[in-house]
């Protein structure tokens, strides 16, 4: 801690957003970036504090005390290499972590945590710039192969973990680009893709091997897969999307949102998708179901295309603003959040529950809604009463953000004969181990629908597991 007084004297300074009359009109990233010097300064602003609770909060526990006195004292390396150390992607985390460390710093106790998630993206990009960042293939191989199947950040940070120490590895990718929800699912202006492409590069070079288009289960077997591999990694996320069958849920114009997110990314990328098959918001009055950071990023694409008017709706009721009394600090707060989408123009509406879709020659028109009462009884738990008072919001398309229930269930997890958890989840072990002799599973097909930092912490733990085994 080389200025013990910076975080009285320094205050926190975010580098903001772009202007939204600028960024709306683009798909690049909203989030701008300080200066070195600036940089240097936020960093000093970390007290080293005795018991350093960002670390703890930390799925990852990434050492942020260090890598911060590293930044003040402008060591860009020897920072980016303390926060390899945990983390295999600071560049992602840094710029879509939601940050559960600086919620923990001790000095959100008084509003103004230390920027450590812009500080870890911006240490990630020098070291990128200055070449920093090289491939560190193994210097013997064990002869072992490993497949890991899916190429989300779970399934990298597991292929990166175990092609360093040696094992042959192998990613199979359904999808025609690698990176899973990273690529197809969270849109270009909260994380580029090119950071995602650069990264490839380096596990390339590393020496791991890509199968894209190759969905298992379907173009290559599961029985293929346990005959080749000596372990196998199901690192498939967890597709399958929770619905809701209102009067109307036939109607055209009713799409879950990752048929529209992934559609813009893959546009963007320049991947073919048939003119028949476009979701287009442009002139439209849009209303997205669910109120969490996948609606959210609806809300922010749908503008970027020219809705006319976006509204959000979520059937819970609206979280405290600022500060909640039932998650104190250091736990992660349940409260307000306001994305840089929600502030490019959204209406946000909280306690609806979804009565009716009403539409016109099989053609959405309208959404019936109806305000729900939430309450909670002796136990704690949350239960909701209709109260009959109805609104009707106009509607030319909706889109589904109610989240993920599971894993796929069907191909792969069924011909494998995995079992699965209470709640669909692949059931595993404390070794991440399943039923099945040699598989292993990890992130979001085994926590169910979670955060890229916990898909990178249960992808090193998940490789630490197979490494001990083989
Ligand atoms: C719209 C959206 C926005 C999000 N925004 C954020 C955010 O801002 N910050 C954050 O921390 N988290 C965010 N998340 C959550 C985060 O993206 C996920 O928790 C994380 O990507 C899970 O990683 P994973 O590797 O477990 O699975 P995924 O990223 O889902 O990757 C699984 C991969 O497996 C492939 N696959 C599946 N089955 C097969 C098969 N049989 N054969 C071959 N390949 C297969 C899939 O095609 C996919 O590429 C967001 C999620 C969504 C949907």
């Amino acid at each position: 801690m080389g200025n013990p007084k910076a975080f009285i004297n320094i205050p926190r300074k975010d580098a903001g957003y772009r202007p939204i009359n600028e960024r709306i009109y683009d798909f690049g990233e909203v989030e701008q970036t300080l200066n070195r010097e600036d940089r240097k300064l936020q960093a000093s602003r970390c007290m080293d504090c005795g018991i350093p609770f960002c670390h703890w909060g930390c799925p990852l526990g990434n050492k942020m005390p260090e890598w911060q006195d590293l930044i003040y004292k402008g060591q860009w390396k020897e920072a980016v290499e303390n926060l390899h150390e945990t983390n295999n992607f600071p560049d992602f985390t840094g710029r879509i972590c939601p940050a559960p460390c600086e919620k923990s710093c001790v000095l959100a106790l008084h509003d103004a945590p230390v920027t450590i998630r812009e500080n870890e993206a911006a240490v990630t990009e020098v070291a990128f710039i200055e070449g920093m960042i090289k491939a560190r293939p193994p210097k013997t191989r064990t002869g072992k192969k490993v497949a890991v199947i899916g190429s989300g950040p779970a399934g990298l940070a597991a292929a990166q973990q175990l092609n360093r120490k040696g094992h042959h590895v192998t990613i199979f990718e359904k999808d025609n680009g690698f990176g899973g929800l990273l690529r197809y699912g969270i849109p270009n202006f909260k994380l580029n893709k090119n950071i995602i492409d650069r990264r490839l590069a380096q596990l390339e070079e590393e020496g791991i091997e890509f199968k894209p288009n190759t969905e298992v289960g379907k173009d290559v077997s599961g029985k293929e897969i346990m005959k080749n591999f000596d372990a196998v990694c199901l690192a498939v996320g967890a597709g399958h999307p929770r619905d809701i069958q209102p009067e109307g849920r036939d109607l055209k114009g009713i799409y879950f949102a990752m048929d529209f997110l992934s559609q813009q990314n893959q546009l963007i990328m320049g991947e073919t998708v048939a003119d028949e098959d476009i979701i287009s918001a442009k002139d439209k009055h849009i209303l997205v179901i669910g109120g969490g950071d996948t609606g959210s990023d609806c809300v922010g694409t749908s503008i970027r295309q020219g809705a006319v008017k976006v509204t959000q709706i979520e059937i819970l009721p609206q979280p405290p603003v600022g500060k909640n009394p039932e998650t104190p600090w250091p736990f992660y707060p349940t409260i307000l959040k306001t994305s840089s989408s929600h502030q490019e123009g959204c209406v946000r509406k909280w306690a609806l529950n979804t009565k009716q879709f009403v539409g016109v020659k099989g053609q959405l028109t309208e959404v019936i809604v109806e305000e729900v009462e939430w309450s909670k009884d002796e136990s704690g738990r949350m239960n909701m009463k209709p109260t009959g008072k109805t609104d009707t919001i106009k509607a030319d398309l909706v889109f589904l953000a109610l989240g993920f229930i599971h894993p796929v269930h069907e191909g792969l997890l069924t011909e494998l004969g995995v079992n699965f958890d209470g709640r669909g989840n692949v059931a595993i072990d404390k070794e991440n181990k399943s039923n099945v002799a040699k598989v292993y599973a990890a992130g979001d097909a085994a926590m169910g629908a979670s955060l890229v930092v916990r898909a990178i912490a249960s992808g090193r733990k998940v490789a630490e597991d197979i490494h001990k085994s083989l």
